[in-house]
């Protein structure tokens, strides 16, 4: 046996090896050791091997799914070796002490899941696969749950934003990629080819050319083939139920990159939680498939208007009528997410009650198309997707005819088709149910003959049906005569068999058997009937969950009372009454008013510089101002009064290191390296939020730094920017860089306590209100009193010597600097393409050096 579970092991390589014995998947060494500690289980051991005991635990493999989830969780992956064939059927092939043989079945992974029980309903689960060819990239990735399959390419600066959107389960990669990240599962090198990817989706979807999916990349097929590949090897060789790729380029949506969406905490928050995050916020929708789909548009806001529009004509057409909008949200509640249960048929590990999901989705579907084709207003989204509402009725007919109305999960005990549909089923119940009157008639007639009040007729797997009496009662039924047969005797009882039960029984469990078999080919063929049209059955789905996502908008839109937004493809900015939903929800909750604010962001006003105390909402106003963009481009009505948007292409937000001290690495380093990448990758079209950058150093340093971002961001990007900053010396720059202006959040000193008014007034904040916002914390008195008296001291010394920005204004205008360092560099360039370095005297080399170290 060890010998077969080493050969397993050595083919299940980094899984982790659930070895089936029986009731039990069992685990041996190392992997018996993980396991032990992640599922908290007891540690045992069995046998030796070397001379070494051999550490050992197991789970039983009724409770299986609960474990499995435990360890994917927390990071593993797991091979399931099942048995693959019976004890009786080992020993007919190999005598009494033959070993069952055993196979790796499946490969369960993060990515790769399909079990209600161990997805979340409301997230996609994307298997990603990171393909490379000829110095592009793209990802391909797969919902195996819904059948969802994407391939997109995407520059190398791009990756790490799709990824983020894609918040990836799995992420798989060539062993030779230079992209692979430390979660990353590595594969061969050769299932990452372009050619063999091309092989591959050509098999899988049965086509002799690719050309109606649109047009490959060969990055594009290595990323496909690397998935494909992978996911047939956790399957172990079944093919994966996927759906025609849409291929995609990361520039069709809004660029959001990791540290962006985790700043702005669009779908889940720093912490990793979906509550309190923007999506928590404004989810409602009633399906599965709703949620997903949600999260995936927010995650990914769209570029081009006419997409966005008619989306918002939808969440506008729901947002008017109201009516309409409550009948559609009650229908959708109601139906079944018949995406994942077509994964699960198309994955092979359907039930019955999958199949019965489908009826009633499709079903459910089939009526709200016929509701939402009297809507005659002219909606290009729902024209759209209406029509696929309805279809499959001879399915639905066909499942309704087949299925009791509540099918079980499990199909090995029967009892899920449904009476009428087969005749010869119903005579094999009719004789099963007939057999088994039979059996309470023979035990009344036996209770009748013998006198024992007791006697019962029982069953069980060992014995089948058979008489059982209590021990006491027994004497009479041992006689040779009785009519009886012993067959067992326990403690308190005594069982018996006799010709007549022994006939009825055969019947019973003939009957029985060969119902089960018609049930499971009746099962196989309706599955079979089913997924001949998922292609279909999935894009009604879809649709449910498009029409899902707009009722939720427009209910949201309603709630918050927000308003549509207009989009214009030039970069203007005009928020008037803006408000930050969570943060609004939370003020609302501690019974408090969020106050709105305005933000007008036009050509010769593109960046704002915030200044204002602390806590004085300067973060609350730079998020939700890129919130309600992200919000416009998903097509969702924003938090605001109006609103007139440009598109954005790609969004930025960055916050001072010191307010994310949880991450562990050099915070301000982390803080530099994302500023740059701003600098590196803003457009005119990019709209940037950055919160008290530069506040990660020393105060000299941080200033610079700042100062240097601003007009950075002024003169080279020119995108639209809001920049929070309690460098009051900033302020300074609105005097040279003339699209920036300068606004404050308001505060006010009443009867010695600080009011923080949170609203936004043109112009610097006048002070900083830092010891006002001292004492609101909480800080003793004494403190706050000698705080007092070293602030006084200093800004006497700062009157003296014009403090920390003396000198600033005699710097040179950004431009300026940049010109008067091409000029130098182009002096050293023209000198040391003069020198003719071989005819150099060794005392002329060192004159240039000299030389050229003078005009550096
Ligand atoms: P700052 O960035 O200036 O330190 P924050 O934006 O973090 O301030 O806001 C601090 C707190 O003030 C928030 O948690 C919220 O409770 C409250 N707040 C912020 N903006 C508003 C607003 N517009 N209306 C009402 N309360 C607000």
């Amino acid at each position: 046996m060890m010998a077969q579970y080493l050969a397993l092991k050595a083919e299940a390589e980094d899984c982790l090896l659930f070895y089936r014995m029986g009731d039990f998947f069992e685990l041996f060494f190392d992997d018996a050791r993980i396991a032990s500690g992640v599922l908290d289980i007891a540690l045992t051991s069995r046998g030796e091997h070397d001379g070494e005991k051999i550490p050992m635990c197991g789970v039983p493999v009724h409770a299986a799914t609960a474990y499995l989830q435990r360890l994917i969780k927390a990071g593993h992956r797991v091979a399931i070796a099942e048995q693959t064939e019976t004890p009786a059927e080992a020993k007919a092939r190999g005598g009494y002490k033959a070993l069952v043989s055993r196979g790796i079945v499946r490969v369960v992974t993060a990515g790769t899941l399909t079990e209600e029980a161990l997805l979340d309903a409301r997230s996609d689960n994307w298997c990603v696969a990171i393909g490379e060819a000829a110095g592009a990239v793209a990802l391909a990735a797969a919902d195996v749950s819904t059948g969802r399959f994407e391939v997109i390419d995407c520059s190398i600066d791009a990756l790490g934003a799709e990824l983020a959107r894609l918040g990836a389960a799995e992420v798989v990669a060539s062993e030779a990629s230079d992209q692979a990240a430390a979660a990353t599962t590595l594969r061969p090198k050769q299932t990452f080819d372009s050619g063999s990817g091309e092989t591959r989706l050509k098999t899988l979807f049965g086509v002799a050319t690719l050309d109606g999916f649109g047009q490959f990349s060969r990055a594009g097929l290595a990323a496909a083939g690397g998935l494909i590949a992978y996911l047939e090897h956790t399957a172990k060789g079944a093919l994966p139920f996927l759906r025609p790729p849409r291929l995609s380029q990361a520039a069709e949506t809004m660029a959001i990159d990791a540290a962006t969406r985790d700043s702005l905490e669009l779908t889940c928050t720093t912490g990793g939680q979906r509550k309190g995050s923007l999506l928590d916020c404004i989810d409602r929708t009633v399906t599965g498939a709703g949620a997903r789909l949600l999260a995936s548009d927010l995650g990914a806001p769209l570029m081009d208007r006419a997409a966005i529009d008619a989306r918002l004509d939808l969440v506008q057409h729901f947002h008017d009528a109201t009516g309409q909008r409550e009948q559609v949200r009650a229908a959708l509640r109601a139906l079944p997410d018949i995406g994942r249960a077509l994964g699960r048929l198309a994955a092979g590990r359907g039930s019955p009650r999958d199949l019965g999901q489908l009826r009633d989705g499709l079903d459910g579907a089939w009526h709200l198309g016929e509701r939402l084709a009297q809507i005659d207003a002219p909606l290009a989204l729902l024209d759209r997707v209406a029509p696929r509402l309805r279809g499959h009725g001879a399915l639905i007919d066909l499942l309704k005819r087949a299925l009791v109305p509540s099918p079980p999960i499990e199909a090995s005990d029967g009892g899920y088709i449904a009476a009428g549909y087969d005749v010869a089923l119903d005579e094999l119940r009719d004789t099963g149910a007939g057999g088994r009157r039979a059996i309470a008639a023979l035990e009344a007639e036996m209770k009748a003959a013998t006198g024992i009040a007791t006697l019962k007729i029982r069953h069980n797997n060992v014995l089948g049906y058979h008489v059982e009496v209590p021990a006491r009662s027994a004497d009479p039924l041992m006689k040779p005569d009785s009519g009886f047969t012993h067959r067992q005797t326990l403690a308190g009882v005594v069982r018996f068999n006799t010709p007549a039960l022994h006939e009825v029984a055969a019947r019973v469990s003939q009957a029985g058997a060969h119902a089960l078999a018609a049930e499971a080919a009746h099962l196989e063929e309706l599955t079979a009937a089913a997924l001949a049209h998922r292609e279909a059955i999935a894009a009604t789905a879809d649709a449910l969950a498009r029409i899902d996502v707009a009722a939720a908008l427009a209910e949201r839109a309603a709630e918050g009372q927000w308003a549509r937004p207009a989009l214009a493809d030039h970069p203007c900015f005009d928020v008037v009454g803006g408000r930050h939903p969570v943060v609004e929800a939370a003020v609302a909750k501690s019974g408090d008013r969020f106050v709105a604010n305005d933000c007008t962001l036009t050509p010769d006003s593109r960046l704002w510089l915030v200044t204002g105390p602390n806590m004085g909402g300067k973060s609350t106003f730079l998020r939700q101002n890129a919130l309600i963009a992200v919000l416009a481009q998903t097509g969702s009505y924003v938090p605001a009064t109006k609103a007139t948007l440009g598109m954005v292409d790609r969004l930025f937000s960055r916050v001072g290191a010191s307010d994310n001290l949880a991450r562990g690495r050099s915070t301000f380093m982390v803080e530099m390296v994302e500023t740059a990448a701003i600098l590196a990758q803003a457009t005119p079209n990019s709209f940037v939020i950055l919160d008290e950058v530069g506040r990660g150093t020393s105060t000299y340093d941080g200033l610079a730094i700042a100062w240097a971002v601003v007009e950075a961001i002024h003169e080279d990007n020119r995108c639209r920017c809001l920049f929070a900053t309690h460098y009051h010396e900033l302020t300074r720059l609105a005097e040279r860089c003339e699209a920036l202006t300068l606004h404050h959040v308001r505060a006010r000193e009443w009867k010695g306590e600080l009011v923080l008014l949170h609203e936004l007034s043109t112009g610097p904040a006048d002070r900083s209100y830092g010891l006002a916002v001292a004492r609101l914390a909480g800080m003793p008195p004494a403190t706050v009193a000698r705080a007092k008296a070293v602030l006084a001291k200093l800004e006497a010394g700062r009157a003296k010597t014009g403090g920390l920005a003396a000198g600033l204004d005699d710097l040179p205008l950004f431009a300026a600097a940049q010109v008067a360092e091409e000029e130098t560099c182009d002096a050293i360039r023209a000198e040391v393409e003069s020198l003719d370095v071989d005819a150099l005297t060794p005392r002329e080399a060192l004159d240039t050096l000299y030389r050229l170290k003078a005009l550096a």
